[in-house]
């Protein structure tokens, strides 16, 4: 299977106020390029445009093109789960709106602590292997958002899934709070094939600026922004897909004509990244390093570099225009303090060798993620 997958939860609007607007026209004649290039692979879930991602597999895919002739992967939205039964009652409902009659690949999504312990409760993932036994999915897995030791939780608990799709990105590659690099390993670790979303972290890194644009086109002038960091996470080991939801033809065209023949990185094009996601962190508003000295002190076991590192996040993504981070947020707050716990003692402060003002950035990101 080529490494390129065609993300369906940014399709193109006729009205761009009104996700469930989805100029199919144009999808289609997106979607059939990205078949006529030799791609298969198409990601939905229950949840992308209000529901009618998965009808878009039908009008676009299902309805035109032999079943053998692409993949399909959608998930199982545990967020929205509130009673076992809900499970089957969904699952028919997302056959019903693809028409795919099975599934290549059907995951769990959004797994963290939360979902997790849901997952556990409703017996997600019997249900899902039960799917499995019955042949109306393939291959089976969960999307995840949240630390490494959780991630290995799981996998050491769910041996038998055969993917987990993960945040990555060359940005997030040593981010505190995200762990890309961290989740990365564990997964490799337990032998799982991994599945890249957010490659280009919701287009941050797509709009760059100057300085970063004239490195790159020093090494390569023709190489896009998005092309430089699809080509990082499709490199990594056990990648066997990167999703990129692709919104114009133009996007498909890029995407395929440097995935076709995808070679992985090499030591100088790495560098360069690893520069870039240098210069963006230190754009970044809180110049926190992460070296936790800060934690070793607080009574109230804040998570202070992870919520700086989330903080961060979302100043840049607030430049792409999407953010997940008040869900990493509130993962973390479950397991340790919350910023607004916050007593003023000022430990943090004295420990810090950048000398930030913690308290302060404390009570912004409170007011940022607990209303
Ligand atoms: S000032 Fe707040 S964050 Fe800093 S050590 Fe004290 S309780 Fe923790
Ligand atoms: S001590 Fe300062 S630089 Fe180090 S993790 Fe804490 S806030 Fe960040």
């Amino acid at each position: 299977m080529k490494k390129l997958g065609f993300g369906l939860m940014r399709l193109p609007l006729k009205n761009a106020d009104d996700p469930k607007s989805i100029d199919y026209e144009q999808v289609c004649v997106m979607a059939d390029a990205f078949l006529a290039a030799g791609f298969t692979y198409f990601d939905t879930a229950y949840m992308y445009h209000d529901g009618l991602s998965e009808t878009a597999v039908k009008k676009v895919l299902v309805d035109r093109h032999p079943r053998t002739s692409f993949t399909v992967t959608s998930k199982l939205p545990t967020m929205h789960l509130h009673a076992a039964d809900d499970q089957k009652r969904i699952f028919e409902e997302q056959l019903a709106r693809t028409g795919a009659e099975y599934f290549d690949v059907y995951l769990l999504h959004n797994l963290g602590t939360e979902n997790y312990a849901k997952a556990k409760r409703f017996k997600s993932f019997e249900y899902i292997a039960s799917l499995k036994e019955q042949g109306v999915i393939k291959e089976i897995g969960f999307s995840f958002h949240d630390r490494a030791a959780v991630l290995d939780e799981i996998l050491t608990e769910h041996p038998e899934v055969d993917y987990v799709q993960l945040q990555i990105n060359y940005l997030d590659w040593e981010d505190a709070g995200i762990q890309s690099r961290l989740c990365h390993e564990t997964a490799v670790r337990h032998g799982k094939k991994v599945i890249v979303m957010e490659p280009v972290k919701g287009g941050s890194l797509v709009r760059l600026p100057r300085s970063i644009l004239d490195t790159f086109s020093a090494l390569h002038a023709d190489w896009s922004p998005a092309s430089w960091a699809i080509r990082f996470a499709a490199g990594l080991d056990n990648v066997a897909v990167v999703l990129s939801g692709m919104s114009d033809l133009a996007q498909v065209m890029d995407n395929t004509g440097y995935m076709k023949e995808f070679r992985p990185l090499g030591t100088p094009e790495i560098g360069v990244l690893r520069e870039a996601a240098r210069v963006l962190s230190e754009g970044t508003s809180i110049p926190c390093t992460a070296c936790r000295y800060c934690t070793e002190v607080c009574p109230k076991q804040i998570a202070i570099p992870e919520y700086f590192s989330l903080y961060n996040n979302e100043q840049l993504a607030n430049k792409g225009g999407y953010s997940l981070q008040k869900q990493y947020y509130t993962t973390y707050a479950q397991h340790f303090g919350k910023a607004s716990d916050c007593i003023g003692c000022k430990q943090c402060e004295s420990a810090c060798p950048q000398h930030l003002p913690v308290r302060r950035y404390l009570k912004e990101i409170a007011a940022r993620y607990e209303t």
